[in-house]
């Protein structure tokens, strides 16, 4: 019953395909967002029992029809919201192909293939960084959130030698980090699953441009010493989450050193910078970072999940996560090989490296370069456009994020949920310098001028519809 006849597979393969297909051909012409409708989808799934099964094409076209019809379409070109990017073909390929195949990655001796090319694609990540290529190390995660996590730990096991083995409750004084006050919530998370709380975040301000101040990291790294804490790692963050903001790199990687701290760089979405000769300036100071967060789910439009933590120390991710451990594959002892296990908090594992390493085939560096070039320029024109039609643009960045405001209206939410409400667009609203403002991110690689002006016109619309509404009756 788990395994289909040939000729049901046939007739499967061919539906599936024809699915995926059509979603890609087709998906600009859908709502950008689905009604909020949780009493009509828990409905339909009580519909769905287990007593007597359906056929199987029956089950494909029920899963097909409402993944249609209840997602937030993040493939569509008209979707600018938060680093989701439109897959790239040859990604789904790869990721269709690992379910397929199903490599278990824990051990390199299970999956050869598979381990040698997630260490291919990390090298030459690395290299685009910076980083020498015989010292990259790195392994695949799910996410962003997990390289984060997984940097806290490295640098925890760089700093106190007790640490792996003892835990914190080993150490004589409290390990303090600092990340600014823009800097990804998954820190916050990370320390309290590193046990060591949210409270051990140091939170940096950042000045009127966003970006971290050096000269408050050294203050409150000179005040925590006072105290008798013990500072342990600074994060960058290259491309902030809210606003696309690029930390100062260099003279935050040049102060780390000085104080001997670990120093980590959050590039889950503005590393895709190294990959363009124009952009990659932005990023001076990165392969000095001791590790960097990059996520190939973001602006390298591989499917869901990809993150990547890379790291020149070729040593820390063992020092990290190794365990002995007597049951698993011995068929490659003696090989110099590593088994991705020992680098990684996840044991049995996909083979997340696939989605990364065909569509880096096929598209080539300059692909890449090309089509995060477009996205820049379309982020460059949004900005023009908004300008244009009396919105004012509230952060500084070259990457394509845009937060903008009109002083005339006090709550923007209302013009963003008007947006979204249309299903023409799908944008959102974030908190910048104490204000709610509106942001639209160019995340995908389809998104062409014309989408570009039906946002702005969109929006001008439901502008004048709250601006109508809120002004004094006259009739
Ligand atoms: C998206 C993002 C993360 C979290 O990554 P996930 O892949 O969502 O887990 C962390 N940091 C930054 C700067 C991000 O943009």
């Amino acid at each position: 019953m788990l395994q289909l006849d040939p000729a049901e597979r046939a007739r499967l393969w061919d539906r599936l395909a024809a699915a995926i297909e059509e979603y890609a051909a087709h998906v600009d012409s859908a709502r950008v967002t689905p009604p909020m409708e949780p009493d009509k989808i828990r409905e339909l799934l009580r519909g769905v029992r287990f007593e007597q099964p359906v056929p199987p094409l029956e089950a494909l076209d029920f899963a097909v029809r409402n993944l249609w019809r209840h997602q937030t379409h993040t493939p569509h070109p008209r979707y600018f919201g938060l680093f989701n990017p439109a897959p790239a073909t040859m990604g789904i390929a790869a990721d269709a192909l690992v379910a397929a195949f199903n490599p278990q990655i824990a051990a390199w001796a299970h999956s050869p293939f598979a381990a040698e090319a997630e260490a291919h694609v990390i090298r030459a990540l690395g290299e685009r960084f910076g980083f020498e290529r015989e010292a990259v190390d790195g392994v695949f995660c799910s996410g962003g959130a997990e390289a984060n996590h997984t940097a806290l730990l490295a640098a925890l096991t760089h700093r106190f030698p007790g640490f792996a083995g003892e835990g914190v409750r080993s150490l004589d004084s409290d390990p303090v980090l600092y990340a600014s006050a823009e800097s990804h919530d998954s820190f916050r998370k990370a320390a309290r699953l590193c046990g060591l709380g949210t409270g051990a975040v140091r939170e940096v301000p950042a000045g009127n441009d966003l970006r971290m101040e050096p000269a408050a990291l050294k203050s409150q790294v000179a005040r925590d010493r006072k105290k008798g804490l013990a500072p342990f790692l600074v994060v960058s963050t290259a491309g902030t989450t809210n606003a696309g903001v690029i930390d100062p790199i260099q003279p935050l990687a040049a102060l780390a050193a000085q104080e001997g701290l670990w120093h980590h760089v959050d590039a889950a979405w503005g590393g895709a910078a190294a990959l363009s000769p124009k952009l990659r300036g932005l990023l001076d100071g990165i392969e000095h970072a001791d590790s960097i967060t990059f996520d190939a789910h973001k602006w390298l439009s591989a499917p869901m999940g990809a993150g990547i933590f890379l790291t020149r120390d070729p040593s820390i991710l063992s020092k990290t996560f190794s365990t002995p451990t007597a049951y698993m594959p011995k068929d490659a002892s003696g090989l110099d090989v590593t088994d991705p296990h020992l680098h990684s908090m996840q044991w049995s594992r996909r083979f997340i490296g696939l989605k990364v390493l065909l569509p880096m085939m096929a598209a080539g560096w300059d692909g890449y370069a090309e089509a995060i070039d477009r996205m820049t320029e379309m982020g460059e024109l949004l900005r023009r456009e908004l300008t244009k039609r009396g919105w004012r643009i509230v952060n500084q960045t070259p990457l394509p994020v845009i937060c903008f405001e009109d002083s005339r209206i006090p709550d923007v939410e209302l013009v963003v949920q008007s947006v979204v409400r249309s299903g023409e667009a799908w944008i959102s609203t974030t908190r910048l310098a104490g204000r709610t403002v509106a942001r639209a991110c160019i995340t995908n690689y389809r998104t062409s001028g014309e989408d570009v002006r039906a946002l702005a016109d969109s929006l001008d619309k439901a502008r004048r519809q709250v601006l109508s509404s809120a002004a004094p009756d006259r009739e």
